[in-house]
């Protein structure tokens, strides 16, 4: 099997395909061992597992992927990628999927883990896509942006839609960092290898969930503003004082502060208390 963490390996695969590696579909190739085991060692493979990977590209990660589990379904959008990968990887436990991953259902292959070299400009719709189906992944590792990482991780001070949108479904954690020089060509930012262990019940039901969301949708397009200005959007001056005060919040502080479980009270509050407003 060619040794894809050499640029000359890439370089030849490209020149083979008569293409180069594609910026629309956020084309950076792992070339880097280190991070390579270190995605392998945090995904605690066994032999009984199936891996979902999100844009298998040439193969770097693939192939560590079939040695280590099952059965591994890679999905790629990318057509060349498609074409190539089955040279590259002959393994027999490797299914490749000519698709667009936001239109991937998982559920034929539950349980399974989804591990990836995500492209950074549906990373985050990915993973909430996959988060929030019907079957989820039992273990989420993904290289992604380091901001995007960092969001997800967010505490009360700092917290935003994504960390709100991710930790009712999972618990972030931030393994490693990784510089622009792990792949080829280089992306312009910092990665991070991010672990997101799915919670086995999820802290949203299918009736809080689109409150929950309209709330912190509705309070973080203005977060500047107090809650009780932003909410308004959604509810009369009277309702936001009760249902804020009920939970010993003040109307007058803005959506960054609040805890993930103050929010979760809220729409679980707002369910019973109005609801003729609900989406
Ligand atoms: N895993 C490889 C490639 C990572 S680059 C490595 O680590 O070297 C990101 C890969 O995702 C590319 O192969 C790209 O073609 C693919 N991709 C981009 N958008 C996609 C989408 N929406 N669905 C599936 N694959 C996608």
């Amino acid at each position: 099997m060619p040794n894809l963490t050499q640029i000359s390996t890439i370089k030849n695969l490209l020149a083979l395909l008569d293409t180069r590696a594609k910026k629309s579909f956020g084309q950076h190739f792992l070339i880097n061992e280190h991070v390579l085991e270190t995605i392998i060692k945090t995904a605690q493979l066994d032999a009984n597992d199936t891996v979902v990977e999100v844009g298998p590209g040439l193969g770097v990660l693939t192939q560590e992927l079939c040695a280590h589990a099952k059965n591994v379904i890679a999905i790629e959008k990318d057509a060349d990628m498609v074409s190539l990968l089955p040279q590259t990887i002959p393994a027999k436990n490797l299914t490749i999927v000519h698709e667009d991953a936001l239109n991937f259902d998982p559920t034929a292959h539950s349980p399974y883990k989804l591990i990836a070299n995500l492209p950074y400009n549906v990373a985050t719709p990915i993973l909430q896509n996959f988060l929030t189906s019907t079957h989820p992944p039992t273990r989420i590792v993904v290289l992604i942006q380091k901001e995007v990482a960092e969001k997800c991780c967010a505490s009360p001070g700092d917290m935003n839609v994504l960390a709100l949108t991710i930790q009712p479904y999972a618990e972030p954690h931030i393994i490693a960092t990784v510089p622009q020089q792990a792949f080829y060509p280089p992306p312009r930012v910092t990665s991070s290898v991010l672990l997101l262990e799915p919670r086995a019940t999820p802290l949203l039901t299918e009736k809080t969930a689109p409150v929950y969301f309209s709330l912190i949708h509705a309070a973080f397009a203005q977060k500047r503003k107090t809650l009780l200005n932003s909410l308004q959007k959604i509810l009369s001056k009277e309702e936001i004082t009760t249902l804020l005060k009920t939970e010993g919040i003040s109307p007058g502080d803005r959506p960054q502060h609040l805890t993930l479980a103050q929010w979760l009270a809220i729409a679980t509050l707002f369910t019973t208390y109005a609801p003729s407003q609900q989406p």
